[in-house]
């Protein structure tokens, strides 16, 4: 059997391993310092670093894998580097050195000649006031480093909101941009072998609640658009030189298709590929960092994702089964999530927003 290690103990993770295990692979899964309290049940092997442990060590504690990935960005870089030194690490660190810093990936972005926002880097607190002077209202202020489900930024719409956020981002590098006046938010998750094999996912809208993915559809059919994303999609995958998945968050707005952010793994927005494609993001991931011929990824029906948010019981409506992660009860923490298929739209629309109004009520999201 092959042996893949993974950073993280996630759910994330833990779909990787469910849908990995089928091809024959055998996970082992690193938890970072402290983070045993994120695991989620049933995982398998865990290794956990122990204080002073070199690299090669730990290489070994993981049964000696033949790549490593990881679930998540916020992991040190450093830690990979050692980790390289014994087997390939997919994506490769110089990239999730990229995506972990919201002002270096902007300007990977804008190396490879792709949109993103008007943005201002504010690499000091003094600089956050002439950064709002430069972009006008509203803009987001985002913390460079750990920042995922809208946490560690602040949307300020007038002065007031302004003066309010400052003292929140006490003195965290942060990049400061223009808001976005957006028809709607989409995604494209796609995959590339260590061969160079690319295989794109359908475009996938997604919506979310106080920064939080709450629901994802599929397909998002307008061709020009679906063209377009591919094209910043595969300038990606080739520019980086990318092995593994790689999902890029968009705005749709009046200029087109920019860019808000990228994520070097899979992503909770292709979760409806559990069901929806005879290859989930899951699978292609670890095929692509094995270099195994990549799944189909066509999606043969509307399919929507509705994450379950903070909540440990199923909306009652729901007949078919619910992903349940396995974690502990949190507010706003992901739980799990439901897939809903339907060839017919409109039932399908009907179908998700009962479920959207049971377990977020009637507020307009
Ligand atoms: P994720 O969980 O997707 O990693 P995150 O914490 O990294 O989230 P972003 O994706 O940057 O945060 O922002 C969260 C949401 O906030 C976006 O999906 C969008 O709805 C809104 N948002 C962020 N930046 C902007 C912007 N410049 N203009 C308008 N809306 C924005
Ligand atoms: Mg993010
Ligand atoms: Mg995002």
């Amino acid at each position: 059997n092959r042996r893949v290690a993974i950073i993280g103990c996630g759910q994330l993770a833990q779909m990787m391993a469910q849908e990995g295990r089928p091809l024959g692979v055998e996970f082992s899964f690193l938890a970072e310092g402290g983070e045993n309290t994120d695991c989620v049940q049933g995982l398998g092997v865990i290794v956990q670093r122990k204080q002073g442990q070199g690299a090669e060590a730990l290489y070994q504690a993981l049964g000696c894998p033949e790549v490593i990935t990881s679930e998540r960005e916020q992991v040190s870089v450093g830690l990979l580097r050692a980790l390289q030194r014994f087997c390939p690490i997919y994506p490769d660190p110089h990239i999730i050195e990229k995506a972990q810093h919201r002002l270096r990936e902007k300007r990977a972005l804008t190396d490879c000649g792709l949109p993103v926002a008007p943005f201002v880097a504010a690499l000091k607190e003094t600089e956050l006031r002439g950064a709002l002077d430069q972009l006008g209202f509203p803009a987001f202020i985002k913390s460079c480093e750990n920042g995922y489900d809208g946490k560690n930024q602040w949307c300020v719409t007038n002065a007031e909101e302004l003066e309010a956020a400052l003292p929140q981002t006490s003195g965290q590098e942060c990049v400061v941009e223009a808001g976005v006046d957006f028809a709607c938010e989409v995604s494209i998750i796609g995959a590339r072998s260590v061969s160079g094999e690319i295989k794109a996912y359908p475009l996938t809208e997604n919506r979310h609640q106080k920064g939080t993915l709450i629901l994802s559809r599929a397909p998002y059919a307008n061709p020009e658009l679906v063209a377009v994303a591919e094209h910043y999609l595969k300038t990606l995958l080739r520019d980086w030189d990318y092995v593994g998945v790689l999902a890029v968050e968009c705005f749709i707005c009046d200029r087109g298709l920019i860019i808000n952010e990228v994520a070097p793994r899979v992503h909770n927005s292709g979760h409806w590929t559990l069901e929806g494609t005879e290859a989930s993001q899951f699978t292609n991931h670890i095929r692509a960092i094995l270099d195994m011929p990549l799944g189909d990824t066509s999606c043969p029906q509307p399919v929507v994702m509705v994450n379950l948010l903070g909540v440990d019981t199923a909306p009652k409506q729901l007949n078919q089964s619910v992903c349940w992660y396995g974690k502990k009860l949190r507010p706003g923490r992901k739980m799990g999530h439901v897939i809903l298929q339907d060839f017919c739209e409109d039932n399908l629309r009907q179908r998700s927003e009962a479920v959207i109004k049971e377990l977020y009520g009637a507020a307009k999201h």
